[in-house]
């Protein structure tokens, strides 16, 4: 039996979707199209939410956090704060194939970046070091370089709501019905060094079950992993609800949980049901979500439906 292929994503990364679709129209596997459209969008110099050209930690290096989970069989692979590679979500897919395990982070994960052949690069540009000077500078008191005490006394500072959000999600079902989805950020800019978001954490920031569905999140990771937010709307589709009821019952549920931070709080998702069918939900005031399947000649943009959080300041 053939399913109709489809592969849908945050806004941004409409960039890498042709590409998905490439694959997905031959008969490709819903796994690779997803890595093969946030490789495009870990390339991509202008987003500074992912790979290349993300937004660095508050010593100004790129730690980056991605994870691929298929679907068919729930096997996931993941890394956390990994230094020097811009594709973390190849690297993500290789731990899935290779190796004995799902998560690596830090010097572990590089070390396997490295010794699979991936290339090792500066990922910070001068657009994005002047972005962090600036950043820091203008939020933070003196020189971050001159600064001498904990760094954690400078991490609420730090939080620059211009800066906080971004990530891609991707999604996918391909022509066998097997599904997937992948995420990959450079997450929240100016964080902690080590500090590892929801998208590498497997049922907060990403989740594939053919059974049910799969989805991926955005948004501050540190309340999806706390409500364990995408496992909670695979459960809800286990159960019966139909998608968007389902998704907007989990962002729902995280409420007392965004209410603790008030002004920063943002949580959007991009979700498939095992039936194919896609949809994206956010906590904002507006925001795009692509999708291509046949008969589309390119990403077709479409608006997320609002969940609202009350009490909580409705960013774009
Ligand atoms: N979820 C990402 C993180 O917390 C950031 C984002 O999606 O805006 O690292």
């Amino acid at each position: 039996m053939q399913y109709e292929a489809v592969v849908a994503g945050s806004h941004n990364a409409e960039i890498g979707l042709p590409a998905a679709w490439e694959i997905l129209s031959r008969g490709g596997r819903a796994v690779d199209a997803v890595e093969a459209a946030i490789r495009l969008v870990e390339d991509n110099e202008a987003d500074h939410s992912v790979g290349y050209a993300g937004y660095p930690n508050l010593l100004g290096d790129v730690q980056l956090d991605a994870a691929i989970m298929d679907g068919a069989n729930r096997r996931v692979g993941a890394v956390g704060a990994l230094e020097g590679y811009r594709h973390p979500i190849s690297v993500a897919k290789a731990v899935m194939e290779r190796l004995p395990h799902n998560l690596l982070v830090g010097a572990g994960a590089a070390r396997f970046a490295d010794e699979i052949g991936m290339h090792s690069e500066d990922l910070l540009t001068d657009e994005t070091r002047r972005i962090w000077k600036d950043g820091i500078d203008g939020r933070l008191p003196g020189k971050l370089e001159l600064f001498r005490g904990p760094l954690a006394q400078l991490t609420a500072l730090a939080a620059d709501p211009e800066h906080v959000k971004g990530t891609v999600n991707v999604v996918a079902r391909d022509k066998n019905g097997d599904l997937a989805a992948g995420v990959s950020t450079s997450g929240w800019a100016w964080k902690h060094p080590g500090r590892v978001g929801d998208s590498p954490v497997v049922g907060a920031g990403i989740y594939a079950d053919n059974r049910y569905g799969a989805a991926g999140c955005t948004g501050l990771g540190e309340i999806s992993i706390r409500g364990g937010l995408v496992r909670d709307l695979i459960s809800r589709l286990a159960a019966g609800v139909p998608l968007r009821e389902a998704g907007d019952q989990a962002i729902s549920d995280l409420l007392p949980i965004a209410l603790e931070f008030p002004q920063t709080a943002v949580m959007n998702m991009v979700a498939i049901t095992r039936e194919g069918e896609v949809a994206s939900l956010t906590t904002s005031s507006e925001l795009a979500w692509v999708s291509m399947r046949e008969g589309d000649d390119a990403p077709v943009r479409a608006l997320s439906i609002p969940v609202r959080w009350p009490g909580v300041e409705v960013g774009r």
